[in-house]
């Protein structure tokens, strides 16, 4: 079994399930004690959240490159980014370690091919729905069509995310508001929504919709115990 690093903290509220979930993969296929054999660094958002909301990419992409390297220094055999806004600087970790980075976009991709969905809507940080770092690599890498909320709506995934979710709040309101955003896209012709922020689906579950469901989480943390098994005989 490979060593997992995760970069978390972004927020912990959802880098405490990735280690949940890949520690119950871990024990569900390995079965008895087994369990996951991982390496977690996990940063002071409110540290990332300025440096986001300032606009100081590059300085937040060389706080991911050196806990990418701190990481492979410790023996960690590949890494895992716990959140979707910050694989915008996925290439900073990429290019500090020899390591290979799991990128989430990817991981989520595979599940919506096997659902046999096209056309998906995607939830997430603006940061997320509005650059082309992670829409322009569904469609360009998994040729999906990628559509996202109008800018009231985007405002508002936002405003919940941060004002609410990072910070532990779970509220049946902005339950409804996920669910009418996300209905909305679906009447506009998706076939399926991607929780795209890893705390996204503390709140709107698979049963809050009736189309496929895309929790990015669960399937980043899944496939990362595929990746870390595939030698296991
Ligand atoms: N965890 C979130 C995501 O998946 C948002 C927090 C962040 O900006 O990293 O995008």
């Amino acid at each position: 079994m490979k060593r997992i690093g995760l970069i978390g903290g972004m927020s912990w509220e959802s880098s405490i399930e990735y280690e949940r979930i890949i520690n119950e993969e871990v024990r569900t296929r390995l079965g008895g004690t087994h369990s996951a054999d991982l390496i977690i660094r996990s940063f002071d958002f409110a540290v990332i959240e300025h440096l986001q909301a300032s606009g100081d990419w590059r300085r937040a992409g060389e706080l991911l490159a050196d806990a990418a390297r701190d990481l492979e220094h410790c023996g960690a055999e590949m890494l895992v980014l716990c959140t979707n806004t910050m694989h915008r600087l996925a290439a900073d970790i990429t290019d500090a370690v020899s390591v290979p980075l799991l990128h989430i976009a990817d991981a989520t991709a595979a599940d919506i091919h096997r659902c046999g969905v096209r056309t998906v809507g995607l939830l997430g940080t603006k940061y997320t729905m509005e650059a082309e770092f992670y829409a322009g690599r569904l469609a360009s890498q998994h040729g999906l069509d990628v559509r996202i909320p109008n800018e009231s709506a985007r405002n508002e995934v936002h405003r919940i995310i941060y004002d609410e979710l990072v910070q532990g709040v779970i509220d049946d309101d902005s339950r409804q508001i996920f669910i009418d955003i996300a209905n909305e896209l679906i009447d506009g012709g998706v076939e399926g929504i991607i929780a795209g922020c890893t705390e996204i689906e503390l709140l709107l579950g698979s049963d809050d919709l009736n189309v496929p469901y895309f929790p990015t989480t669960r399937l980043h943390a899944t496939a990362a115990v595929d990746l870390a098994l595939a030698s296991q005989p």
